[in-house]
């Protein structure tokens, strides 16, 4: 039997989500939406939840990224942050595209 090890996220800066906790996610394993890579999970609350370890990536749903096998991410880690739009984007997304022409030249 093949046990996947899920990525973690390494760090998030979104503070208001209900799952960071000193710029860490807690969340037992996030989905990041596509095509924009933006974590699905986040929501913001008076409380704060999840678990006492790091959070860790459940399912990517961003098939343009090139960690993204089968809808699942392979990355050893991921990082977290709001940079483009008002919600938090996954940092690591790294387009399939742009990785191809580097091998191409
Ligand atoms: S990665 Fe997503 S669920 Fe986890 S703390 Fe950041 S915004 Fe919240
Ligand atoms: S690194 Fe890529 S595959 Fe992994 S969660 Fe982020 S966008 Fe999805």
């Amino acid at each position: 039997m093949i046990i996947k090890t899920m990525p973690i996220v390494r760090s998030c800066s979104v503070m208001e989500c209900a799952y960071n906790r000193e710029t860490a996610c807690h969340a037992g394993g996030i989905t990041v939406e596509g095509p924009v890579p933006l974590c699905g999970t986040y929501f913001r609350s008076q409380r704060k939840g999840g678990i006492q370890e790091t959070g860790t990536v459940g399912a990517c749903k961003n098939d343009g990224c090139v960690y993204n096998d089968s809808f699942e991410c392979t990355a050893s880690a991921i990082e977290v942050s709001i940079h483009y739009t008002d919600r938090p984007e996954c940092d690591t997304f790294t387009q399939r595209r742009i990785v191809k022409e580097a091998w191409d030249v």
